[in-house]
């Protein structure tokens, strides 16, 4: 079962964005544009986890979240709530919304899933499965470790991850540009073919004893993990 995380958010090319990258890390993901709506939509169903712009039109970020933890179903629901960067953003945090977590916008990918990981680790970790199994390969999300057909295949940090992004999403296909930003994060600066060059190594890493090379290339494309 996928974990559910509905996100409030106006800025339709932000939400598409967090769309896009939560299904990749493998969630069950609805979008809401409006406060008001989203309102209504979380009194009918409740997700594991809930990221939650603060200025939003209809009902505020505040005003919903304050709301939500009036409500018995809602009470100890995780909530990330996204802010504008500087004064703002603390201004949030005084007025002790109720939030579990804050992050800043602009925020780098990469750092906001893995605080919605840590969350769901925290508050739902039933929902949560550490190890990512993909064919003859098993990744454990917790202590790091990688194995295929039984045997433990080492790995640099950023293979590491790059594995991990593709096996949330076996058979996607994602161009350099869509992995550079889910595991570099848009706010470093790393040409395409630094992708090219730690794809490569990851490629070289798993084929132990000449196994059948599981990333495939697409052509003008880019990468993407047999299923
Ligand atoms: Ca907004």
């Amino acid at each position: 079962m996928q974990p559910k995380i509905t996100v409030v958010e106006d800025e339709e090319a932000l939400s598409v964005l967090l769309r896009y990258n939560l299904e990749a890390e493998g969630y069950d993901v609805e979008t809401i544009l409006r406060g008001d709506e989203a309102d209504i939509r979380l009194q009918e169903q409740v997700p594991d986890l809930l990221i939650l712009d603060w200025m939003l039109p209809g009902v505020s970020g505040i005003e919903l979240c304050r709301r939500l933890r009036q409500r018995g179903a809602t009470e100890r629901m995780p909530i990330i709530m996204l802010t504008a960067r500087g004064e703002e953003s603390e201004r949030v945090r005084g007025l002790s919304t109720g939030a579990d977590d804050y992050v800043v916008k602009p925020f780098s990918t990469p750092e906001l899933m893995a605080r919605v990981r840590a969350m769901l680790r925290r508050a739902k970790p039933e929902v949560l499965s550490s190890v990512l199994k993909c064919g003859e390969i098993e990744l454990d999300r917790d202590s790091h470790r990688v194995h295929r057909k039984s045997r433990e295949i080492r790995l640099g940090p950023t293979e590491f991850r790059l594995l991990e992004f593709f096996m949330a999403a076996p058979g996607r296909v994602f161009s350099r540009a869509q992995l550079l930003d889910g595991v570099w994060g848009h706010d470093i600066y790393v040409d395409e073919r630094t992708v090219d060059v730690h794809v490569g190594r990851l490629r070289k890493a798993l084929n132990i004893s000449n196994m059948k090379d599981v990333i495939r290339t697409v052509r003008g494309a880019g990468y993407s993990m047999e299923s």
